[in-house]
């Protein structure tokens, strides 16, 4: 047994206590924010986030797998909707998986509330990390109106997030370290229920107005609600003069903006434009490091080792699968042997991060233009095609990131074989007319192998 700081309470920082008490250790969470369960804190920044397979395998071992699936809806397709306000539906997988939509707030809060019932787990709020002593595992925290109070631990682990405090002091060692902001920032705009908790939209998709240099996405709540986040460059691109947040800034403006743009979103949010006005942008930065452990006194996990940009809705799910993967360290290696677990999980996890990353940026481009392209419908359909007929030989790219456990490495490699078959099937003459046909498929695969 030992004596475990985890600094962060966010979405991973809650779930390793669970997954670390569970297992005998005793564990201190320290968080920055007041507790999230008794103030406004999500109000106007809420983002509903999709958990997928990953994340589903991490819940599962803690035991809280049923708990969330009550505060989940299943999400099964895309719905883009075009700017005249057409939509057109595309599942995610041939096989009817889906991925689960959930308020980040309101996981947040289930997961304090479960970590908190198990024994051994004590939740410090209000106490910001501001130096750590690694070889020490020892954490300086500073609340308001007291003096700064040191934390001796036999480990200490870094959940704080993208701008992480224990991640800061490693830099000062050996650590290679990138960090990058996206062009992007992103702000919340909630979509109301109709009459009776109505859904005025298709509530098992996700929702998308890709407009090339912008984009709107919308997420069911459950209740006939609908999160929205609102995509746009921090300052407009010369491609896109009049769309970024620098631009669109009066009420005159944005009411202007939404209602060109996105005219059958604007037609059910009375608000729209004053939601705009009033909710703040968020950054979306991107950081890669490494290594993501000291010792055996401390380790990175979640967006504090690997924050990607959220389109391939993988960011937390990447960091559940940190808390299974070093789980499952500590059962090969024992929960004893922290230099050998420390060892092996940054061994396993670094290429998986920069992995994501990757990919992340990769559906980014996806997301926000290629959805609304022909050409990359009809290779959507080819490959969905291919599963079909060859399940053992072919399975997409999104279906390998967001419904297996695949290394993110190895399926991304995967990925770029597929694009190089893809090139070639897609130049075949006719292959609009013909993508069903038996020719197709044996090219394709008989591609595949060459590769
Ligand atoms: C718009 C958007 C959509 C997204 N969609 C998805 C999605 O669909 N699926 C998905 O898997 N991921 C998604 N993500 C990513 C996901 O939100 C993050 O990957 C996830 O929140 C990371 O969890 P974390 O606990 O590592 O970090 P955080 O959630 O950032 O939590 C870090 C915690 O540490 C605390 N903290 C920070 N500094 C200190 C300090 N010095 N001392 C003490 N405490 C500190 C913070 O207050 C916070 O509570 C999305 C992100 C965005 C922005």
């Amino acid at each position: 047994m030992k004596n475990i700081t985890i600094v962060g309470g966010g979405l991973v920082g809650s779930l390793l206590a669970v997954l670390l008490a569970k297992r005998g250790h005793k564990v201190d969470v320290y968080e920055r924010r007041d507790d999230p369960r008794t103030t406004k804190a999500w109000e106007g920044r809420s983002i509903n986030l999709v958990v997928s397979h990953r994340g589903w395998e991490a819940l599962r071992v803690a035991g809280l797998e049923e708990a969330v699936r009550g505060i989940t809806v299943p999400v099964f397709a895309r719905m883009t909707h075009d700017p005249e306000g057409k939509t057109s539906r595309q599942p995610y997988s041939i096989d009817n998986k889906a991925n689960w939509s959930v308020s980040r707030g309101r996981l947040n809060n289930l997961l304090l509330d479960e970590a908190e019932k198990v024994p051994g787990v004590t939740l410090h709020f209000g106490y910001r990390c501001v130096d750590v002593d690694l070889d020490k595992a020892a954490g300086i925290f500073v609340r308001k109106g007291e003096e700064a109070k040191t934390v001796l631990a036999d480990v200490i682990l870094g959940c704080d997030g993208a701008f992480s405090a224990v991640r800061l002091k490693m830099q000062f060692g050996r650590m290679n370290y990138q960090q990058e902001y996206l062009e992007h920032d992103y702000k919340e705009i909630a979509f109301p229920a109709g009459p009776d908790s109505s859904s005025l939209m298709d509530p098992q998709c996700l929702h998308i107005w890709p407009r090339r240099y912008y984009m709107l996405m919308g997420l069911a709540n459950g209740n006939g609600s609908f999160t929205g986040t609102l995509f746009m460059p921090h300052q407009a691109l010369p491609e896109a003069p009049d769309a970024g947040f620098d631009k669109v800034r009066t009420e005159a403006q944005a009411d202007a903006f939404l209602k060109k743009h996105f005219p059958d979103a604007y037609a059910i949010i009375p608000d729209m434009t004053a939601q705009y006005m009033r909710n703040p942008e968020g950054n979306l930065v991107m950081v890669r490091c490494s290594p993501w452990v000291h010792k055996d006194k401390a380790a990175l996990l979640g967006d504090a080792a690997h924050a990607v940009v959220p389109f391939y809705g993988e960011g937390m799910n990447a960091g559940y699968e940190d808390c299974h993967v070093l789980g499952k360290m500590l059962d090969a290696h024992g929960d004893d042997n922290w230099g050998a677990v420390l060892q092996a999980y940054n061994e396993q996890r670094v290429a998986n991060g920069h992995a994501i990353a990757d990919l992340s940026v990769r559906n980014y481009t996806e997301m926000r233009d290629l959805v609304a392209d022909p050409r990359f419908l009809l290779r959507k359909k080819i490959e969905g095609h291919l599963q079909a007929k060859h399940p053992d030989q072919w399975m997409p790219l999104y279906s390998l990131v967001k419904f297996t456990s695949m290394p993110y490495v190895d399926a991304l490699r995967e990925g770029q074989r597929h694009d190089r078959v893809m090139e070639q099937v897609l130049a075949m003459p006719g292959i609009a007319e013909k993508w069903e046909s038996e020719e197709v498929e044996r090219k394709a695969l008989e591609l595949l192998g060459k590769d």
